[in-house]
């Protein structure tokens, strides 16, 4: 069961052309798709009768390549930064490197080959070599080649190699997963929204698709089967559906779906400055979920009152190395000062699971998500850990800094960790270098032994955020990145309540706050329930913030606290949905 807040606007065609996935994001997108999967590059070796005609072929491909990537490196330098875009450099160094390029025109003369033979041949004898190096650096320029090889390759066999970056019309994309790096380079501008074959309202393409504001509909098992480069779609991001080749029936409704839509958000966006008060009197703190500075702006669009989670690992991603603390200090400062004194809660480095990072050479695991992620992760990479923290401490004189460890599974982690951030403080006040007082440090709770025990870590913490992407997929031994036993991720089971109220009862035995960051506390079926089981702030994405706030302004929170028992008793999933439908209409 996945969880939204879509339970709104619910008619829809039920129709042939129609395939159905997960709404992971909201409104409606009708677009050209653009499928962003990967050509075939299988080719069939073939005599050659003219070795000049393949020289020529070669550098031809070799040339698009080189104009591509510079678009690309130079849209990823205006849009993201020149960080980002140094990995292209690496690319075109590659291209332009006549040790590379020389051996395979001389492999046409001398084999009497097709450019591809030679182009493959010698480039996998370069990825060998570099790959077998001790050095990281070389071993990393083992995945260029690979890369570029790619690119030229399908030039040759006349196939496109899509490029998020090159995208300059309006499209729908179409892939079978989007990497958190693939949707950093999306173009806001052009592309209106997405479909993938898999994935559920917590990948982290889900969350990436909220926070850039477009309509996206994941975990459609089929879309890349289903649809052809340039045919028409629409994205209907508030039920989860895609639908293929609409006919003028449903590009009407879908038109009309869309005007609706957009002035159900003129609606919401009247509360932006208002404060988030229940029916009988009761405040709570609506905060946002971010992944860059860049989201800032959304979060305030939105009326975000706090930002309750900044994942810092997309610093960390698509590049080439390990950010500096200088890099760090600047993403953090910026975020502090956009948010003008609002809380903001930084959680250190969450790597690991589906967040990858190639130039760590982190071994593979047979299970990631239980694997070495996190915390532990950090605790096991001091220097790493120290410099987050570091440019962290540096940055939390330009506004209200809360820092946030993840996955943290026993008291001694949060011990050490927070002994390695004291540490750090002190270490800069030896350099007098100015660092605030008043810094809260809380942990995630998102493993079900530290919500078990919560009411030891709520003598230690100064907060808890309970990360309910992974705690239910950890209470119920469901793999959230998994389709297949999506039915068993399950957000209202008794089971995640009750723990969900452990936590809260806990923090407030000793006068702690207590936040939640997973998508849980953006869902319309949850809000009601962890009102009344006394949430003090909800963290989301920003587009469900003035949705939740509607919701919550028409509720009483102490109605809703008269049913937690009841609530905490139920046997199913099920039972506890009815109730609260029931009770909230
Ligand atoms: C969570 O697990 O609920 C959470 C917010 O963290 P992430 O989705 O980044 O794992
Ligand atoms: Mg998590």
């Amino acid at each position: 069961m996945e969880c939204g807040h879509t339970n709104f606007l619910t008619e829809g065609l039920v129709e042939e052309n129609m395939i159905e996935g997960i709404a992971a994001s909201n409104g409606v997108a009708i677009a050209k798709a653009y499928q962003l999967t990967s050509p075939d590059l299988t080719f069939e070796k073939k005599p050659i009768d003219n070795p000049n005609k393949e020289i020529e072929r070669l550098d031809k491909a070799l040339e698009i390549s080189k104009q591509e990537l510079e678009k690309i490196k130079a849209h990823t330098k205006k849009e993201i930064g020149d960080e980002h875009a140094e990995i292209f450099s690496a690319h075109l160094l590659v291209l332009g490197d006549p040790e590379m390029i020389n051996p395979m025109k001389e492999k046409i003369n001398n084999d009497n080959v097709m450019a591809e033979v030679a182009l493959e041949e010698t480039a996998n004898m370069f990825i060998d070599m570099f790959k077998n190096m001790d050095n990281e650096y070389m071993r990393e320029r083992a995945a260029d080649i690979q890369d570029v090889t790619k690119r030229v390759l399908a030039h040759l066999l006349g196939a496109t190699f899509p490029d998020p970056a090159l995208i300059d019309e309006e499209v729908i994309v179409i892939a079978n997963d989007l990497t958190p790096s693939d949707t950093a380079q999306l173009n806001r501008q052009f592309v209106q929204g997405f479909a993938t074959d898999i994935g559920g309202r917590t990948s982290h393409s889900a969350i990436m698709a909220r926070s850039l504001e477009i309509p996206a509909v994941v975990g459609t098992k089929e879309i890349t089967k289903s649809v052809k480069q340039g045919e028409m779609v629409i994205v209907d991001g508030i039920e989860g559906n895609v639908i293929v080749n609409p006919s003028d029936e449903d590009l009407k409704f879908y038109r009309e779906k869309q005007e609706t839509f957009a002035k159900q958000k003129e609606e919401w966006a009247k509360l932006k400055d208002e404060p988030t008060i229940t029916s009988d009197g009761e405040q709570v703190e609506l905060a946002a979920n971010i992944g860059t500075p860049e989201d800032v702006a959304g979060v305030l669009d939105n009326g975000g009152e706090g930002i309750g989670l900044y994942r810092t690992e997309f610093l960390y991603m698509g590049k080439s190395e390990l950010p500096t603390e200088d890099e760090q200090y600047d993403a953090y400062k910026s975020v502090l000062e956009q948010m003008e004194g609002k809380p903001v809660v930084v959680r250190t480095l969450d790597i690991g699971g589906d967040k990858e990072l190639s130039y760590l050479d982190l071994p593979d695991e047979l299970n990631p998500f239980l694997g070495f992620r996190a915390i532990r992760f950090c605790l096991e990479n001091e220097n790493v850990f120290r410099t987050q923290l570091r440019a962290l401490l540096r940055a939390s004189v330009h506004g209200n800094l809360k820092i946030m460890f993840p996955m943290i599974a026993t008291l001694e982690e949060f011990r050490q960790a927070k002994a390695i951030l004291l540490d750090e403080k002190e270490d800069l006040k030896r350099e007098d270098v100015e660092v605030a007082d008043n810094i809260e440090v809380g942990i995630m709770v998102e493993i079900p032994s530290t919500a078990v025990t919560a009411k030891q870590f709520a003598k230690e913490v100064d907060f808890f955020s309970i990360g309910t992407n992974d705690l239910i997929q950890y209470t119920m031994a469901a793999d959230r990145m998994n389709e297949r036993v999506s039915y068993l991720y399950q957000p209202y089971h008794p089971a995640i309540l009750n723990l969900v109220n452990n936590v809260i009862e806990a923090a407030h035995g000793e006068d702690k706050w207590v936040g939640m960051c997973g998508e849980m506390a953006g869902d319309s079926i949850a809000i009601p329930i962890l009102l009344g089981l006394g949430l003090d702030e909800f963290s989301m994405s920003a587009t469900s913030i003035l949705p939740a706030r509607t919701q919550i302004r028409g509720l009483s929170k102490e109605k809703m606290a008269s049913y937690k028992d009841k609530l905490l008793s139920m046997g199913t999933s099920e039972e506890v949905v009815e109730f609260v439908k029931e009770k909230t209409e």
